[in-house]
């Protein structure tokens, strides 16, 4: 009976064409996965890093990589799946936006972002089950959009009464979500920096209530573990000289900066921290000049995120204030990175806020090129995506923009969009 059922089995293989089970144990060939070539011919490539310009010359990618940057007289590949005339454009890397917040529903948003030139975000805030999803929908390609890093909140336990942070944490008491966790000196710190990291999380970002003590545990475990540490400018008390001192890799929000002179910060001052000390603490005075040599010393990034204040035009003193301290910090070689806080408008003809922003720097004293820098290249560096991204160099991730006009003369040019190539994908308009 068992003898018949086999030859039975073995029959239906046969006259099916299905192989046997004995040969199904071996490994089948596969021909070998060919990448979708792109070919991008007559561009001048802007280097961002050293504001180098070559004329004539053709992006060759291969899946979502840059495999040559080379003259428009070298040999093409073998296969080409698309290629696109430059037409004599300027080829730019794709711009990063390092300061976002993703809630459920911004997948359209993302998208419009992506073609108005956005190939990567740095989500400072929010829901990680929200972001976690948009990266991984991103990553699959199932959404059109920037490649998503995103960070996990920590302040004092009397912050977490703020709205914004119960939305954020749905199914958790206040404050004790992975990735928006209450900490004081008495939390197990490694504990808490494990779960913030385990939320997927890159970045630690440090919202207010926390002393300087603090401020320095936790970014020495977080650096132990491999996470960035962001700040707001001052986390009230502790304040952005003492954030500095305790390793914190960037600050952000210029006009926060100005608590370094105020006389006395307490807790409770962060619910008010758009109002700083600005008449009486000079952005050109010996206290922030110290504290921008400190941050120059210690490498310290610095967000100024100054579109995002000068949507309130009536707090004329916190924007001149942000905008003075953002060209002084140029100054003093601190390193300068373009976030918005605000991707972009749902208006759908809008374009994403970081054109704004790089704007915004130009006004308050950079130039074009600074500007270009602060969210490109220098963002690629916080982010320790030197290798892959900030540049068109060879084995870097295929994020492209060519523009009409060359931004290195005027930032304005980043708006005129004639095709963006997200990771190695050209994307329709
Ligand atoms: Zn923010």
């Amino acid at each position: 009976m068992m003898r018949r059922t086999t030859s039975l089995v073995a029959l239906l293989f046969a006259t099916t064409g299905m192989a046997q089970p004995a040969a199904a144990q071996r490994p089948v060939p596969r021909p070998p996965r060919r990448e979708r070539v792109l070919v991008i011919d007559s561009v001048t490539v802007i280097d961002v890093a050293t504001r180098a310009l070559a004329a004539a010359q053709r992006i060759v990618i291969s899946g979502d990589s840059i495999v040559a940057v080379q003259a428009m007289s070298a040999p093409l590949p073998d296969t080409i799946d698309e290629r696109v005339n430059g037409g004599g454009t300027f080829a730019i890397p794709g711009l990063t936006d390092h300061h976002v917040h993703l809630t459920s529903g911004m997948e359209s948003m993302l998208t419009r972002a992506a073609r108005g030139g956005v190939t990567m975000v740095q989500a400072m805030a929010g829901d990680n089950r929200t972001a976690g999803e948009m990266a991984r929908k991103v990553l699959a390609r199932e959404l059109v959009g920037p490649e998503i890093a995103y960070a996990s909140v920590m302040a004092g336990p009397g912050f977490f009464i703020d709205p914004r942070f119960s939305g954020a944490g749905i199914g958790f008491a206040n404050g004790s979500a992975p990735w928006a966790q209450a900490v004081t000196a008495q939390t197990d710190i490694v504990r808490a920096v494990a779960l913030a990291r385990g939320s997927g999380a890159e970045v630690l970002k440090l919202y207010a209530m926390m002393d300087s003590a603090l401020v320095a545990r936790i970014t020495a475990e977080a650096h132990k573990q491999g996470m960035r540490v962001a700040a707001h400018g001052t986390v009230f008390p502790a304040g952005p000289l003492q954030m500095v001192q305790g390793k914190v890799d960037l600050l952000t929000h210029a006009p926060y900066l100005a608590w370094q002179g105020a006389a006395a910060v307490r807790d409770e001052d962060s619910w008010d921290r758009r109002a700083g000390p600005f008449a009486t603490v000079p952005a050109d005075g010996p206290q922030i000049g110290a504290l921008l040599r400190a941050m120059k010393q210690a490498r310290t990034y610095f967000e100024p995120t100054l579109f995002v204040f000068a949507r309130r035009p009536e707090e004329r003193d916190v924007n001149a204030w942000g905008a003075l301290v953002t060209r002084l910090a140029r100054d003093a070689q601190v390193p300068i990175i373009a976030g918005t806080d605000g991707l972009i408008e749902s208006d759908s003809t809008a374009l994403p806020n970081i054109h704004l922003e790089m704007q915004a720097l130009v006004a308050a004293g950079l130039t074009a090129p600074e500007a270009l820098a602060a969210a490109t290249v220098t963002p690629a560096r916080e982010m320790h995506r030197e290798r892959t991204h900030g540049a068109i160099a060879t084995g870097h991730v295929a994020d492209v923009v060519l523009l009409d006009a060359n931004p290195l003369l005027d930032i304005t040019a980043t708006t005129r969009i004639r095709l963006v190539a997200l990771r190695g994908r050209v994307l329709k308009r």
